[in-house]
């Protein structure tokens, strides 16, 4: 018997999840962001869900000309471009589609023998500061690319740091775009600018294309809860009690004795622990669901188990059913509880965690 511990991938939700973007965005193309391994969900399966977008998205150069080995004949997108010159002539056979997004890599694909043409994203840092050119040197950034014989076409791009967040101070969405509107005016190109959240709370945004990720696997940018979106899980995490204990006032549960116990508890031992993916951060309190009922994490977080509240799951016993995030319990609540975010818990998961799909 192998160890209890699976996650489930629903495709049905993957391809759900694509509509709600189509719908939000039904003027524009959709680049699914398929990156970090389709957010935990595998690179194959999201290739397969994905099948009615018009492109997908992602970072690795190795997962984005294995997009073509499977068969995907529509466009792919490296977000952050290459990595080194000798990338690009495979890139460009392939016809996988690249961010630039620093005059390095204008000079490298200035000198570099192409056997084709290639398809560039011009990135511009409209006020995240991570990567793209700043407004002041974009013009010569996209006359530069205009210049290289071998790049046919140029898409304008840019990412928002707080397109969750209506009301930041800092940087407001609406300064990002006024600024990238302004950067780009009279250059010729497509224009990609949203994210998931973007494409949810602010549909005015969405240009040519829309680059939603994370919506796409059931869980909130930010903004509204996933349910409130209209998304589903795209992934149950579902293991077993595989122990149970019955504690006294005063006892303690697990290394370094952080949970003591007020009253009699029953304590049950699940299989799952950090090493599997889930959070070692999370506190007592974080929600779980055992036999469909839910409850609370208590003591801390193992390596291969963690421990539940039993007193209130009369029924449950070894063997119990237990859903750590999924269906019933959102990822987006685990991740909160810990301090943290749905992608981190979702990219996590470990390889020793059996995967399949329903
Ligand atoms: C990851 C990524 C996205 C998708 O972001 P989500 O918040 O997951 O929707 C879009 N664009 C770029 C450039 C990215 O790196």
């Amino acid at each position: 018997m192998p160890r209890p511990l699976v996650a489930t991938i629903h495709s049905a939700a993957l391809r759900h999840n694509l509509s709600v973007a189509q719908n939000a965005a039904p003027q524009s193309r959709v680049w699914a962001i398929v990156k970090a391994n389709a957010y935990g969900h595998g690179l194959a399966r999201g290739l397969r869900a994905f099948a009615q977008a018009d492109g997908l998205g992602l970072i690795e150069v190795d997962a984005a000309l294995q997009l073509r080995d499977m068969g995907w004949t529509k466009p792919v997108l490296l977000l952050e471009g290459f990595f080194d010159e000798s990338d690009l002539p495979e890139l460009a056979m392939r016809d996988i589609q690249f961010a630039v997004h620093c005059s390095e890599q204008i000079d490298m694909l200035a000198k570099a023998a192409l056997p084709s043409t290639v398809h560039v994203h011009l990135k511009m840092n409209s006020g995240m500061n991570r990567l793209g050119f700043v407004a002041e040197k974009l013009q010569d950034a996209y006359q530069r690319l205009k210049a290289i014989p071998q790049v046919r076409q140029i898409t304008l791009m840019t990412h928002f740091a707080n397109a969750d967040d209506r009301e930041n101070a800092h940087m407001p969405l609406a300064e990002q775009v006024r600024r990238f509107h302004s950067a780009t005016q009279g250059l010729a190109g497509e224009r990609s600018l949203a994210n998931s959240a973007a494409v949810l709370s602010h549909p005015d945004v969405a240009a040519d294309w829309v680059r939603p990720g994370i919506m796409l696997y059931g869980a909130t940018p930010g903004g509204k809860t996933a349910a409130e979106f209209g998304l589903q899980a795209a992934m149950t995490l579902n293991s077993e009690i595989i122990g149970m204990q019955t504690i006294k006032p005063g006892d303690a549960i697990g290394y370094g004795s952080r949970f003591v116990a007020e009253k009699v508890m029953t304590i049950g031992v699940v299989a799952c622990g950090y090493a599997d993916g889930y959070p070692r951060h999370a506190p007592a309190g974080t929600p779980v669901m055992v036999d469909g009922i839910r409850t609370r994490i208590v003591g801390r977080v193992s390596m291969d188990m963690l421990n539940v509240d039993l007193t209130d799951v009369p029924g449950a016993h070894v063997g119990s059913k237990v859903e750590l995030w999924g269906k019933h319990v959102p990822i987006d609540e685990v991740a909160n509880a810990a301090g943290t975010i749905g992608y981190e818990l979702m990219c996590a998961v470990a390889p020793r965690v059996a995967v399949v799909e329903d």
